[in-house]
Protein backbone atom coordinates (compact mmCIF):
# COMPACT_ATOMS: atom_id res chain seq x y z
CA UNK A 1 0.00 0.00 0.00
CA UNK A 2 1.38 3.29 -1.24
CA UNK A 3 0.57 6.46 0.58
CA UNK A 4 2.29 10.49 -0.28
CA UNK A 5 3.99 12.13 1.41
CA UNK A 6 4.62 16.09 0.97
CA UNK A 7 7.35 16.58 3.90
CA UNK A 8 9.24 15.00 6.06
CA UNK A 9 12.18 15.68 8.84
CA UNK A 10 12.96 15.35 12.69
CA UNK A 11 11.18 18.25 14.63
CA UNK A 12 11.76 18.81 18.59
CA UNK A 13 8.23 18.69 21.09
CA UNK A 14 6.45 20.47 18.42
CA UNK A 15 4.56 17.47 17.14
CA UNK A 16 4.41 15.40 20.26
CA UNK A 17 6.80 14.76 23.00
CA UNK A 18 10.42 14.28 22.43
CA UNK A 19 12.07 14.36 19.15
CA UNK A 20 10.30 12.92 16.65
CA UNK A 21 10.46 12.23 12.89
CA UNK A 22 7.26 13.83 11.46
CA UNK A 23 5.55 12.51 8.19
CA UNK A 24 3.36 15.46 6.66
CA UNK A 25 0.39 13.55 4.55
CA UNK A 26 -0.89 14.93 1.18
CA UNK A 27 -4.50 16.30 0.66
CA UNK A 28 -6.53 18.01 3.11
CA UNK A 29 -10.33 18.94 3.05
CA UNK A 30 -10.38 22.43 4.45
CA UNK A 31 -9.16 25.40 2.57
CA UNK A 32 -7.75 27.14 6.09
CA UNK A 33 -6.81 31.11 4.08
CA UNK A 34 -4.24 31.00 7.49
CA UNK A 35 -2.95 27.58 6.25
CA UNK A 36 1.11 27.48 6.70
CA UNK A 37 1.42 24.24 4.26
CA UNK A 38 -0.83 25.15 1.14
CA UNK A 39 1.44 22.93 -0.65
CA UNK A 40 -0.20 20.12 1.10
CA UNK A 41 -3.80 21.03 0.15
CA UNK A 42 -4.80 19.27 -2.76
CA UNK A 43 -5.31 15.55 -2.88
CA UNK A 44 -3.22 15.35 -6.39
CA UNK A 45 -0.84 17.54 -5.45
CA UNK A 46 0.40 21.14 -6.79
CA UNK A 47 3.62 22.08 -8.38
CA UNK A 48 5.60 24.11 -6.46
CA UNK A 49 7.84 27.15 -8.32
CA UNK A 50 10.50 29.38 -8.05
CA UNK A 51 10.77 31.68 -11.07
CA UNK A 52 13.81 32.84 -10.33
CA UNK A 53 14.87 29.17 -11.13
CA UNK A 54 12.65 28.33 -13.79
CA UNK A 55 14.37 27.46 -17.40
CA UNK A 56 12.26 27.91 -20.33
CA UNK A 57 13.59 24.87 -22.06
CA UNK A 58 12.46 22.20 -19.86
CA UNK A 59 9.26 22.70 -20.78
CA UNK A 60 8.17 20.63 -23.90
CA UNK A 61 4.69 21.76 -24.13
CA UNK A 62 5.43 25.67 -23.77
CA UNK A 63 4.46 26.28 -20.82
CA UNK A 64 7.23 28.30 -19.39
CA UNK A 65 8.21 31.65 -20.78
CA UNK A 66 10.79 34.18 -19.50
CA UNK A 67 10.42 32.48 -16.23
CA UNK A 68 6.90 32.71 -16.09
CA UNK A 69 4.85 29.36 -16.18
CA UNK A 70 1.24 29.24 -17.69
CA UNK A 71 -0.55 26.65 -15.21
CA UNK A 72 -3.47 26.30 -17.16
CA UNK A 73 -1.00 24.30 -19.63
CA UNK A 74 0.31 22.08 -16.54
CA UNK A 75 -3.44 21.22 -15.16
CA UNK A 76 -3.45 18.99 -18.50
CA UNK A 77 -0.27 18.01 -18.12
CA UNK A 78 0.14 14.26 -16.82
CA UNK A 79 3.71 13.75 -18.01
CA UNK A 80 5.47 16.68 -16.25
CA UNK A 81 8.76 16.15 -17.96
CA UNK A 82 10.24 19.19 -16.48
CA UNK A 83 10.45 16.83 -13.33
CA UNK A 84 10.66 13.57 -14.60
CA UNK A 85 13.21 14.57 -16.76
CA UNK A 86 15.03 17.38 -15.37
CA UNK A 87 15.71 17.91 -11.95
CA UNK A 88 15.75 21.95 -11.22
CA UNK A 89 15.57 24.14 -8.68
CA UNK A 90 12.57 25.41 -10.15
CA UNK A 91 10.07 23.24 -10.28
CA UNK A 92 9.01 20.39 -8.02
CA UNK A 93 5.83 18.30 -7.53
CA UNK A 94 4.68 18.78 -3.85
CA UNK A 95 5.03 15.03 -2.72
CA UNK A 96 6.35 11.70 -2.85
CA UNK A 97 5.04 8.73 -2.77
CA UNK A 98 6.15 5.69 -0.70
CA UNK A 99 5.08 2.08 -0.07
CA UNK A 100 3.73 1.77 3.72
CA UNK A 101 6.57 -0.93 4.25
CA UNK A 102 9.53 1.97 3.82
CA UNK A 103 8.11 4.08 6.00
CA UNK A 104 7.80 1.53 9.18
CA UNK A 105 11.73 0.46 8.36
CA UNK A 106 12.53 4.42 7.84
CA UNK A 107 10.58 4.56 11.30
CA UNK A 108 12.98 1.39 13.04
CA UNK A 109 15.88 2.54 12.09
CA UNK A 110 15.95 5.96 13.09
CA UNK A 111 14.58 4.65 16.78
CA UNK A 112 17.86 5.45 18.23
CA UNK A 113 16.66 9.07 17.67
CA UNK A 114 13.59 9.08 19.25
CA UNK A 115 14.99 10.33 22.47
CA UNK A 116 13.02 12.20 25.07
CA UNK A 117 10.00 10.51 24.73
CA UNK A 118 10.19 10.26 20.52
CA UNK A 119 8.36 8.61 18.31
CA UNK A 120 6.54 9.55 14.65
CA UNK A 121 4.03 11.86 13.96
CA UNK A 122 1.58 11.89 11.36
CA UNK A 123 0.37 15.50 10.01
CA UNK A 124 -0.75 16.95 7.03
CA UNK A 125 -2.68 18.53 5.15
CA UNK A 126 -5.26 15.73 6.89
CA UNK A 127 -3.52 12.41 7.60
CA UNK A 128 -6.98 10.63 7.48
CA UNK A 129 -7.85 11.61 4.07
CA UNK A 130 -5.50 8.65 3.39
CA UNK A 131 -7.18 6.97 5.88
CA UNK A 132 -6.41 3.05 4.82
CA UNK A 133 -2.54 3.97 4.26
CA UNK A 134 -2.54 5.37 7.47
CA UNK A 135 -4.24 2.98 9.45
CA UNK A 136 -1.70 0.37 8.16
CA UNK A 137 1.11 2.24 9.05
CA UNK A 138 0.13 2.98 11.97
CA UNK A 139 -0.37 -0.72 12.61
CA UNK A 140 3.17 -0.70 11.72
CA UNK A 141 4.40 1.73 13.87
CA UNK A 142 2.69 -0.01 16.69
CA UNK A 143 4.23 -3.46 15.98
CA UNK A 144 7.42 -2.10 15.86
CA UNK A 145 6.81 -0.39 19.49
CA UNK A 146 7.04 2.98 18.39
CA UNK A 147 5.26 5.95 20.17
CA UNK A 148 2.44 7.46 17.71
CA UNK A 149 0.66 10.44 17.27
CA UNK A 150 -1.24 12.03 15.15
CA UNK A 151 -2.21 15.77 14.21
CA UNK A 152 -5.42 16.21 12.57
CA UNK A 153 -8.30 18.61 12.17
CA UNK A 154 -10.65 16.34 13.97
CA UNK A 155 -13.46 15.68 10.64
CA UNK A 156 -12.86 12.12 9.51
CA UNK A 157 -16.15 10.10 10.48
CA UNK A 158 -14.32 6.92 11.46
CA UNK A 159 -11.25 8.86 13.66
CA UNK A 160 -12.21 6.86 16.32
CA UNK A 161 -11.63 3.57 14.96
CA UNK A 162 -7.77 5.02 15.02
CA UNK A 163 -7.08 6.09 18.65
CA UNK A 164 -6.48 2.65 20.08
CA UNK A 165 -3.48 3.06 17.42
CA UNK A 166 -2.43 6.54 18.46
CA UNK A 167 -0.25 7.17 21.72
CA UNK A 168 -1.04 11.19 21.39
CA UNK A 169 -4.54 12.52 19.72
CA UNK A 170 -3.48 15.93 18.60
CA UNK A 171 -7.01 17.77 17.36
CA UNK A 172 -7.46 21.01 16.23
CA UNK A 173 -10.57 22.97 17.16
CA UNK A 174 -10.83 25.86 14.96
CA UNK A 175 -14.52 27.70 16.16
CA UNK A 176 -17.11 26.47 18.15
CA UNK A 177 -20.28 27.93 15.64
CA UNK A 178 -20.19 25.62 12.43
CA UNK A 179 -21.12 28.75 9.87
CA UNK A 180 -18.32 30.58 11.13
CA UNK A 181 -15.74 27.22 10.96
CA UNK A 182 -17.28 26.57 7.59
CA UNK A 183 -17.19 30.42 6.46
CA UNK A 184 -12.80 30.05 7.05
CA UNK A 185 -12.58 26.45 6.37
CA UNK A 186 -14.97 25.70 4.26
CA UNK A 187 -16.68 22.47 6.53
CA UNK A 188 -18.79 23.05 9.36
CA UNK A 189 -17.73 21.38 12.62
CA UNK A 190 -19.95 19.02 13.17
CA UNK A 191 -18.26 15.69 12.82
CA UNK A 192 -15.74 17.78 14.55
CA UNK A 193 -17.38 17.97 17.78
CA UNK A 194 -18.97 14.60 17.83
CA UNK A 195 -15.01 13.29 17.07
CA UNK A 196 -14.11 15.53 20.38
CA UNK A 197 -16.62 14.26 22.99
CA UNK A 198 -15.97 11.31 21.92
CA UNK A 199 -11.69 11.78 21.75
CA UNK A 200 -12.52 13.27 25.24
CA UNK A 201 -14.58 10.07 26.60
CA UNK A 202 -12.10 7.14 24.97
CA UNK A 203 -8.98 8.58 24.43
CA UNK A 204 -6.47 8.55 27.43
CA UNK A 205 -4.05 11.78 25.81
CA UNK A 206 -5.66 14.37 24.27
CA UNK A 207 -3.56 17.23 22.83
CA UNK A 208 -6.45 20.25 21.50
CA UNK A 209 -5.32 22.92 19.88
CA UNK A 210 -7.29 26.39 19.12
CA UNK A 211 -5.45 28.44 16.06
CA UNK A 212 -6.38 32.08 17.07
CA UNK A 213 -6.84 34.40 14.40
CA UNK A 214 -7.83 37.74 14.81
CA UNK A 215 -11.68 38.20 13.28
CA UNK A 216 -11.88 34.58 13.68
CA UNK A 217 -11.91 33.51 17.22
CA UNK A 218 -10.37 36.08 19.04
CA UNK A 219 -13.09 38.15 21.13
CA UNK A 220 -13.44 37.67 24.65
CA UNK A 221 -17.27 36.24 24.45
CA UNK A 222 -15.24 33.78 21.46
CA UNK A 223 -13.42 32.34 24.57
CA UNK A 224 -15.69 32.06 27.12
CA UNK A 225 -17.96 29.95 24.47
CA UNK A 226 -14.79 27.70 23.51
CA UNK A 227 -14.54 27.45 27.10
CA UNK A 228 -18.40 26.75 27.96
CA UNK A 229 -17.84 24.27 25.30
CA UNK A 230 -15.13 22.22 26.69
CA UNK A 231 -16.45 22.84 30.60
CA UNK A 232 -19.31 20.29 29.18
CA UNK A 233 -17.15 17.37 29.17
CA UNK A 234 -14.68 15.48 31.31
CA UNK A 235 -10.88 17.08 30.10
CA UNK A 236 -8.98 14.99 32.76
CA UNK A 237 -7.13 13.65 30.03
CA UNK A 238 -7.31 16.42 27.70
CA UNK A 239 -4.64 19.52 27.33
CA UNK A 240 -5.12 22.64 25.79
CA UNK A 241 -2.84 25.03 23.75
CA UNK A 242 -3.30 28.26 21.72
CA UNK A 243 -1.54 28.51 18.45
CA UNK A 244 -1.25 32.39 17.74
CA UNK A 245 -1.71 33.41 13.81
CA UNK A 246 1.81 33.67 11.99
CA UNK A 247 2.78 34.11 8.59
CA UNK A 248 5.18 31.62 8.09
CA UNK A 249 3.63 30.04 5.14
CA UNK A 250 3.10 32.72 2.57
CA UNK A 251 5.77 32.27 0.62
CA UNK A 252 4.57 29.16 -0.33
CA UNK A 253 1.55 30.51 -1.16
CA UNK A 254 3.27 32.37 -4.02
CA UNK A 255 5.03 29.07 -4.84
CA UNK A 256 1.88 26.85 -5.13
CA UNK A 257 0.10 29.45 -7.74
CA UNK A 258 -2.58 30.62 -5.03
CA UNK A 259 -3.49 33.93 -3.82
CA UNK A 260 -2.20 34.74 0.27
CA UNK A 261 -5.52 36.05 1.68
CA UNK A 262 -4.72 36.81 5.05
CA UNK A 263 -3.85 40.30 6.16
CA UNK A 264 -3.64 41.69 9.35
CA UNK A 265 -4.40 38.70 11.41
CA UNK A 266 -1.95 38.79 14.16
CA UNK A 267 -3.93 38.44 18.00
CA UNK A 268 -1.88 41.02 20.70
CA UNK A 269 -0.48 38.71 23.66
CA UNK A 270 -3.72 40.51 25.63
CA UNK A 271 -6.07 37.81 23.81
CA UNK A 272 -3.93 34.68 24.21
CA UNK A 273 -3.33 35.48 28.26
CA UNK A 274 -7.09 36.28 28.43
CA UNK A 275 -7.83 32.59 26.80
CA UNK A 276 -4.86 30.81 28.47
CA UNK A 277 -6.54 32.84 32.06
CA UNK A 278 -9.96 31.84 31.61
CA UNK A 279 -9.30 27.92 30.35
CA UNK A 280 -6.86 27.76 33.42
CA UNK A 281 -9.73 28.77 35.61
CA UNK A 282 -12.08 26.41 34.17
CA UNK A 283 -9.92 23.77 34.87
CA UNK A 284 -9.16 22.98 31.40
CA UNK A 285 -5.39 22.60 31.58
CA UNK A 286 -3.21 24.47 29.36
CA UNK A 287 0.05 23.66 28.11
CA UNK A 288 2.68 25.53 25.57
CA UNK A 289 4.98 23.08 23.66
S1 LIG B 1 3.87 20.25 -15.70
FE1 LIG B 1 3.90 19.76 -17.91
S2 LIG B 1 3.16 21.66 -18.89
FE2 LIG B 1 3.78 22.23 -16.80
S3 LIG B 1 5.91 22.88 -16.97
FE3 LIG B 1 5.93 20.69 -16.46
S4 LIG B 1 6.07 19.64 -18.45
FE4 LIG B 1 5.40 21.74 -18.84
Amino acid sequence: MKIKVFQKGFNYSQDGPGNRLVYHLQGCNMSCPWCANPEGMAHEGCLLVKTQHLIDDICPRGAIRQKAIDREICNGCHLRECISLHKTKGIRLSYQTYEIDELVDEARRSSALFYDGGGVTLSGGEATLQFEAVCALLKGLKEADIHTAIETNGSHPKLGTLFPLIDLLIMDFKHYDSEIHESKTGIGNAVIRTNLMQALGDHPNVLIRIPLIKGFNDAKEDAKHFAAFFKQYDTSHASFEFLPYHEYGMAKWEQCGMAYRMHDAYVDTKTIMFYEELFSESNLSVIHT
